[in-house]
């Protein structure tokens, strides 16, 4: 008998189970989440070299075959006693120790500390046979084989013990993490020449409008060049996803129905404008009957319209297509489904700080504001300004930024010295 099929559920039907649910004026959190429901991630794997995965996601556990370190060692240089042997608690007793070799760091020492004897230890070494805790050198004095070790030490001292970093059988890395530079480092301490990661997200984009111009062109009279294509590229290259730039596509049906064919093949579109009311209707008329696409209003400033959806199995992002709302959709929504699509269990956990404003920001209730803001340091704490003038086309105002200041839905103007949520650009990666 085969086994029934259950029809995957379309993006409207997930949508619709949704609290709160309103396309026409929905709340940040609200888009968040419908996003978010609608998300299924990648499940192909590939083997590479651990160098090659740095940036990649993680598809496997990470279990030691091994402890790290291997031996108990020392860790400082000094000397490695038998605590048994020192003077306990009287501060002023000192004990005298035979010296009887030295351990370095890979060259082990192999014969055993017996009563009243010491080795001598670097950083690294194998832990004598016979020693349980290492006195720095700084406090011992030498003369010829006899070390004279000051009271008051402490039991274990001094001794990085086997398996503290890592303990053999013990899972360390999980599916879904993130290879940063730690994790290489960490596998490879663990002598793990290669890794399983989730294959890398194809994520294609164009820039829709006809006023565009690619750079190398001279502009005509009212036309731009196409900067979001720039910043797309900026945002995408931080997320470890493959890229597919495709430019400008100009509004003309047969080209964007070519453009929405061709990107299709890849797991994520985005597309910038085109999806604001008034646009030449083309973009979204053509989104909604090419898949399944939701077209919302978003209570948010800037970048109020978005489409959201499916085309063919790739999931879509319609941003906006003034320059600074592209980029704070993009890192609002498509950065954290894009690394969720790619397998990362962490992808919706952006640090909110707090922080005091120098100044009243005007914000009307209603809606979140995501105002580009400077942290700065005075007096020991943090502060936060705002960039100046806001308006959603001031690229200016992202690039003077380090962090936006997250005005939440409900709440109104903010006086000087109010604390403020505030999301360092350079977190979102
Ligand atoms: P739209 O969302 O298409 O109505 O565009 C809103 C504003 O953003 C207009 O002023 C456009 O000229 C501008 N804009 C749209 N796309 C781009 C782009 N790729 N690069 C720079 N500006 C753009
Ligand atoms: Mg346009």
């Amino acid at each position: 008998m085969s086994a029934e099929r259950v029809p995957s559920r379309t993006i409207a039907q997930v949508v619709s189970c949704l609290d709160g649910y309103d396309p026409g004026a929905l709340r940040v959190d609200k888009a968040g989440a419908a996003i978010r429901a609608c998300l299924t991630p990648v499940t192909e794997t590939e083997t590479v070299a651990i160098r090659d995965s740095l940036g990649r996601v993680l598809a496997q556990e990470i279990v030691p075959r091994i402890n790290v370190p291997g031996h108990d060692n020392s860790a400082m240089d000094g000397y490695a006693v038998r605590f048994s042997d020192l003077q306990s608690t009287d501060e002023k007793k000192e004990t005298s120790l035979r010296q009887i070799g030295t351990a370095f760091a890979g060259k082990v020492f192999q014969g055993k500390v017996l009563a009243g004897e010491c080795v001598r230890v670097m950083t690294g070494a194998v832990m004598p046979q016979g020693a349980d805790c290492v006195v720095v050198q700084e406090v011992c004095r030498a003369d010829g084989d006899w070390i004279t070790v000051p009271a008051a030490q402490k039991a274990g001292q001094n001794v990085r013990a086997a398996g503290e970093d890592l303990k053999a059988g013990v899972a360390v890395l999980h599916p879904g993490q993130p290879v940063r530079a730690a994790e290489l480092g960490l596998i490879a301490s663990l002598g793990i020449a290669e890794v399983k990661v989730m294959r890398r997200l194809r994520v294609a984009f164009f820039s829709t409008g006809d006023e565009l111009v690619s750079i190398g062109t001279p502009l005509a009279q009212g036309q731009v060049y196409d900067s979001n294509r720039y910043t797309l590229h900026g945002m995408l290259s931080g997320l470890g996803v493959e890229i597919i730039d495709m430019g400008v596509v100009r509004d003309e049906p047969q080209k964007l129905e070519a453009a929405f064919a061709a990107a299709a093949k890849a797991d994520a579109i985005i597309t910038t404008g085109g999806v604001s009311v008034g646009e030449a209707d083309f973009v979204k008329q053509l989104m909604a009957r090419l898949g399944e696409v939701l077209f919302w209003k978003i209570a948010m400033r800037p970048g109020r319209p978005m489409a959201f959806g499916k085309i063919g199995k790739a999931y879509l992002f319609g941003l906006p297509g003034n320059p600074v709302a592209v980029m704070v959709t993009f890192h609002q929504f498509v950065r954290n489904a894009l690394l969720a699509l790619a397998g990362r269990t962490d992808a919706f956990e952006i640090p909110l700080l707090q922080a005091a404003t120098a100044t009243a920001i005007r914000k009307v209730e209603g809606r979140t504001e995501y105002q580009r803001g400077v942290l700065f340091a005075q007096n020991g704490g943090w502060k936060v300004r705002t960039t100046g003038q806001q308006g959603s086309g001031v690229l200016r105002s992202m690039s003077e930024a380090n962090c936006y200041i997250v005005l939440e839905h409900e709440r109104g103007r903010v006086e000087a010295g109010e604390m403020v949520s505030v999301q360092l650009l350079d977190a979102l990666g």
